[in-house]
């Protein structure tokens, strides 16, 4: 689950982009703050950065 760091509410209906491998991944939590995306366990060098600015999808 994704947190906000300073309250701890979920966060929910965000865009994120996961760095999994030098691959980046875009998504978007639901409403209770998890991940569409399934992180293998095996990857190595996972980032996830809460993508903040406006932008479209497709
Ligand atoms: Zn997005």
């Amino acid at each position: 689950m994704l947190k906000d760091e300073l309250t701890n509410e979920p966060l929910s209906n965000i865009c994120y982009e996961i760095t999994k491998n030098g691959e980046i991944m875009h998504g978007t939590t639901d409403k209770n703050g998890f991940t569409e995306l399934i992180i293998d366990d095996s990857a190595f060098d996972i980032k996830i950065n809460i993508t903040c600015e406006e932008h479209r999808h497709g």
